[in-house]
């Protein structure tokens, strides 16, 4: 059976036995093996990474966007396989595959322009012969730990901005879909990379610990689920590194009762089933206002549900394909049921699907809940699969409120014609990131992506001007070259007056 190993320098060989299983959610096989790793590979790495780190950093900002400028060929030659690759462990479909990939690739072309991006602030003459100006230079060895949603878009935030500022990096994915994050070290080197500016260490909780305690680390990004990102935040932190951590989601489509309904209707159904509903920016509960727009919204959802394919990852037919494993699967399902149970009702029920040629395949069907109320739990925590939940409002005031009050903070969406309206809901509501009649408002790569509340713990998103600040220190000097003659002691402060 294939087994998956770390990509770090020397090839160290995990001295563990344990291992993890990678299926192929398609038939519900294993298909490959993925070695847990310990702290002795974890140490072998940051050797390695705090050995190359001085000379990376040295090297001038335009020759690392020169090694970057090749790895984003890279990508685009590996584009085909890249996607099947990670679509064979993920289970989405090859074009959403493809997207997660150009996702992660947009960050790299944010990245070509370190040079300009780095560049520091100077004033001239802040004092008499005082000059002012600040730089921005590496932490030293960072290290990101990656959710199983996007196996290439979120290893691709992370490291592009750490290498591309000066920093070494040690990357540890999720166990579950490992293989892209493997595939993308390797072109990094193929690009010219010297070895030891990027590694990779499989493992789970235990290798993760042994991250946040090390100290040769300096800086840890995480994304994950909420529960684990505060744990990592609170643990990097008290370790005394600079901790990201971005967390659950649970975002909210508010339908006015002037949206045009057809195109809210797609933009929901692809938001909430598309990659089987397990994306941190999916929208899982539909939230129109008045009770005949309520109407109006189910009638249509249910057809739209109706004629969705369901299928295989590689079928290109197929608008989505089965979820990451039958453990969750099962959760999924008994969400489903915690819903029926709490009273909402389910008026389309994807338990049970089965694809034929592909039963033991960890396929949800779409699902509908509508009269989901705040008090019930299956409102209250996050899914992550293909369910959408219908929450009826009476006034915007009531919309408005609910993704305001939910623990969660990442996305939040709404339809409307009425800009007004619109430009309201933006200022007011409580969520990190808003679409207007755009279902899932990931932000372009030269912005950047951080959620608010339980959604996102520490400080700086994710990517753009932001991810180089997380990944960088300033540092102010303030030089003075006198012309010759002793000055006098001062004994105040000194200030520039
Ligand atoms: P997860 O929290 O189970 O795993 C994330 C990482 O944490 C993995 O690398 C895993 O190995 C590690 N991990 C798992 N259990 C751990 C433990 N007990 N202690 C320490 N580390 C542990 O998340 P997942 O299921 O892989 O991904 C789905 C979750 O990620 C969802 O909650 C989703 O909303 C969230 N997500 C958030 C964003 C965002 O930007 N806010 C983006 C994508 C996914």
């Amino acid at each position: 059976m294939r087994l998956i190993d770390h990509f770090v320098v020397g090839g160290v060989r995990s001295p563990s036995v344990r291992h993890g299983d990678i299926f192929d959610p398609n038939t519900g096989q294993i298909q490959a093996r993925v070695v847990l790793g310990d702290q002795a590979v974890l140490d072998a790495a940051v050797t390695a990474a705090q050995a190359a780190q001085p000379a990376w950093a040295a090297m001038n900002a335009q020759r690392r966007a020169r090694v970057l400028f090749r790895f984003k060929d890279l990508i685009e030659q590996n584009m085909q396989s890249l996607a099947e690759l990670l679509s064979s462990e993920h289970g989405k479909v090859i074009d959403d595959a493809k997207g997660d990939i150009q996702r992660g690739l947009e960050v790299v072309e944010f990245c070509c322009g370190i040079p300009q991006a780095l560049k520091g602030e100077y004033s001239h003459g802040a004092g008499p012969g005082i000059d002012v100006y600040s730089m921005r230079q590496p932490l030293g060895v960072g290290a990101g730990i990656t959710p199983f949603n996007f196996p290439a878009m979120i290893p691709l935030w992370m490291f592009a901005p750490a290498v591309a500022a000066g920093n070494t990096f040690i990357l540890k994915p999720s166990e579950r879909d490992p293989s892209v994050p493997n595939r993308l070290a390797e072109l990094f080197l193929e690009a010219g990379a010297p070895e030891g500016v990027l590694q990779v260490v499989h493992g789970d909780k235990e290798m993760v610990d042994a991250i946040l305690d090390h100290p040769g680390i300096a800086a840890v990004s995480f994304v994950g689920s909420s529960d684990i990102a505060q744990y990592v935040y609170s643990r990097g932190v008290a370790a005394g590194k600079r901790v990201q951590a971005m967390g659950g989601a649970k975002n909210h489509a508010i339908v006015m009762p002037d949206a045009d309904m057809d195109q809210a209707v797609a933009d929901i159904i692809g938001a909430a089933y598309g990659s089987a509903g397990e994306r941190c920016m999916a929208l899982p509960v539909a939230v129109p206002i008045g009770e005949k727009t309520a109407e109006i919204l189910r009638e249509k959802l249910v057809s739209a549900i109706a004629t969705l394919n369901v299928g295989i990852s590689s079928d290109p037919q197929a608008q989505y394909g089965p979820v990451v494993t039958a453990i969750h699967k099962r959760r999924v399902e008994d969400w489903i049921q915690t819903g029926v149970d709490e009273g909402a009702e389910l008026v389309v029920d994807g338990r049970g699907f089965s694809l034929q040629g592909y039963e033991d395949g960890f396929f949800v069907g779409p699902t509908l809940f509508d009269r989901v109320t705040t008090e019930m739990s299956a409102y209250r925590e996050e899914i992550f699969g293909p369910v959408l939940q219908i929450v009826r409002a009476k006034d915007f005031e009531e919309a408005l409120e609910l993704p305001t009050r939910h623990q969660y903070g990442n996305g939040v969406a709404i339809f409307t014609r009425n800009g007004h309206a619109a430009r309201e809901f933006a200022a007011r509501v409580q969520v990190g990131m808003v679409g207007i009649n755009v279902p899932i408002p990931v932000p372009v790569s030269y912005h950047s992506f951080g959620g608010w509340k339980r959604s996102a713990f520490g400080d700086h998103n994710q990517y753009g001007m932001e991810g180089l600040r997380f990944w960088t220190k300033t540092k102010l000097v303030t030089q003075r070259w006198p012309d010759g003659g002793a000055g006098d002691s001062a004994f105040i402060i000194p200030t520039m007056g």
